[in-house]
């Protein structure tokens, strides 16, 4: 059995509140690595830069831990 880490985050999404209508939309990893960290508000259209925070290190370092646990599992 092989894993496809690029897949597997692929599958991840993030919540992100729209800073200027406050529009609540979900955007990909993958989108987001793609469009350089900076997003478009679905809502209202206007561009939001994405920091790399506290929140978005948490979701990856649970995904790591996710990966850990499937690697264990095998
Ligand atoms: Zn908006």
């Amino acid at each position: 059995m092989s894993l496809n880490f690029d897949s597997l985050f692929d599958d991840v999404e993030l919540d992100f509140n729209c800073p200027e209508c406050e529009f609540s939309f979900e955007v990909s990893i993958k989108e987001l690595s793609k469009a350089n960290n900076i997003i478009t508000c679905p809502n209202c259209n206007v561009d939001i830069k994405v920091q790399h925070d506290a929140s978005l290190d948490k979701l990856l370092s649970r995904c790591l831990i996710f990966i850990f646990e499937i690697l264990y599992l095998i």
